[in-house]
């Protein structure tokens, strides 16, 4: 049996995509050629350096010593005991530095991108999370650092945009559009292009084209491979159903990965369901999307009725994506996975319960899971469990609860 200490940054090989970066009809390269040729160098040292024990040791000592791997699993007694159902888990992604699993995928890429003779990284944020942890790793590589952030983003998210700058990186405002996520991701991919050589684009979660959701998910996979062991270390037995919430999906896929193969495993990803499903009112890609092309990959997208990319909203910025990694596009079409949606709402009671009950407070993401979890759990035997991603702290949240206590916008649960 593995035990927690053999738990390596080595992925796991199986549902690795071919040679196109396809996971059955999902994924691939949609895109220029110009840019065709970056990414396949990318991939070239990928896939050399995944197999490489001097790249893995050297991943593993910065999970171990700048991140605080292994995250520990908890288990949620009071809040078990008060839905008197299945057991909850919580695999602890919120300890990891900067409060969250980002900083498992920059560590993975800032290391590549060192390997291939790369002096700069380019990144996109949006909610500024993938920002401050892409400026934390440059600045520990001694690498220079642009993120690219819509202006309108940068006024929501000033404290963000202050840590990036704090560690050493250039903030660029996007101007154009709707000035959020999708043109920050056009200008990086242009600042990317006009200086090939010396810098590496690096994604913020398990979507784009090829290769970046297989090196997303290979790097995040260590929270399955992690929470496998710790369960069978505590437990002596798998859990019955893993849960974590979806954005691009890199803690879900991160977290899954491991359990594919256990099919007595349920795989629950769970969407941003927002104010209601009317179009512009959600995020949930995969609850009310079709197949199409977004961002350079196939997989489900949120369209609006003239074939444009849907507006999308969600409570938690960090889940406001029309997109979702093609891997869970994969996993849904083939139901080894299931998708589901909680509101706005949901969430948001769930973020409180959490907090009262257990006293951690989750980021608004992963209390979609939360509330996910506390939604089955009564109707599950208490020898069953349910292992939940929680992603993130929710120190980032707290002011924006706090503005909608204080407006009246939600109460307190009991
Ligand atoms: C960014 C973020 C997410 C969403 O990203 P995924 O790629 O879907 O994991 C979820 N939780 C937290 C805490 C985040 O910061």
């Amino acid at each position: 049996m593995k035990t927690i200490s053999d738990c390596s940054p080595m992925p796991t090989r199986h549902n690795d995509p071919d040679t196109q970066g396809f996971f059955g009809d999902f994924g691939g390269q949609y895109i220029p050629d110009a840019v065709k040729d970056m990414l396949n160098e990318i991939t070239e040292a990928y896939m050399r350096y995944r197999d490489d024990p001097q790249f893995q040791a050297e991943l593993a000592y910065y999970f171990a010593n700048y991140s605080g791997r292994p995250t520990p699993i908890f288990r949620c007694d009071n809040l078990s005991a008060r839905l008197g159902g299945a057991r909850i888990y919580l695999k602890r992604e919120d300890l990891n530095h900067l409060g969250a699993h980002k900083v498992t995928n920059t560590l993975g890429q800032i290391l590549l991108a060192k390997r291939m003779g790369k002096k700069r990284v380019v990144a996109e944020t949006g909610a500024g999370q993938h920002g401050v942890a892409t400026a934390a790793t440059a600045a520990l590589m001694g690498m220079s650092c642009t993120v690219f952030m819509g202006e309108e983003d940068m006024e929501r998210q000033k404290l963000n945009v202050f840590r990036m700058r704090m560690m050493g990186a250039e903030v660029k405002p996007a101007l154009s559009g709707q000035r959020t996520l999708k043109e920050a991701v056009d200008e990086a991919i242009g600042a990317w292009i006009a200086d090939k050589g010396d810098t590496y684009y690096l994604l913020g979660s398990a979507v784009g084209p090829h290769p970046y959701p297989l090196m997303v998910r290979d790097f995040q996979s260590i929270i399955g491979r992690e929470a496998r062991a710790q369960m069978l270390d505590t437990e002596k037995k798998l859990p019955d159903a893993v849960v974590a919430c979806v954005g691009g999906g890199s803690n879900a896929i991160g977290i899954f990965h491991e359990f594919v193969p256990d099919t007595s495993v349920r795989l629950i990803g769970v969407e941003p369901g927002g104010r209601g499903v009317k179009l512009g009112e959600h995020a949930a890609t995969m609850c009310h999307g079709s197949v199409g092309v977004l961002h350079g990959f196939k997989s489900y997208v949120l369209f609006d009725h003239d074939g444009e990319i849907a507006p999308v909203h969600s409570i938690s910025a960090g889940l406001d994506y029309p997109g979702v990694g093609p891997e869970h596009s994969y996993l849904k079409d083939t139901k080894r996975a299931e998708y589901v949606s909680v509101t706005d709402k949901e969430a948001v009671d769930a973020f409180f319960i959490l907090s009262r009950t257990e006293g951690i407070i989750p980021a608004l993401e992963s209390a979609h899971a939360v509330a996910y979890a506390m939604k089955i759990a009564p109707g599950m035997s208490k020898d069953q469990i349910i292992l939940v991603s929680l992603s993130g702290r929710g120190d980032k949240d707290v002011a924006q609860i706090q503005e909608m206590v204080y407006n009246g916008f939600v109460t307190v649960p009991e």
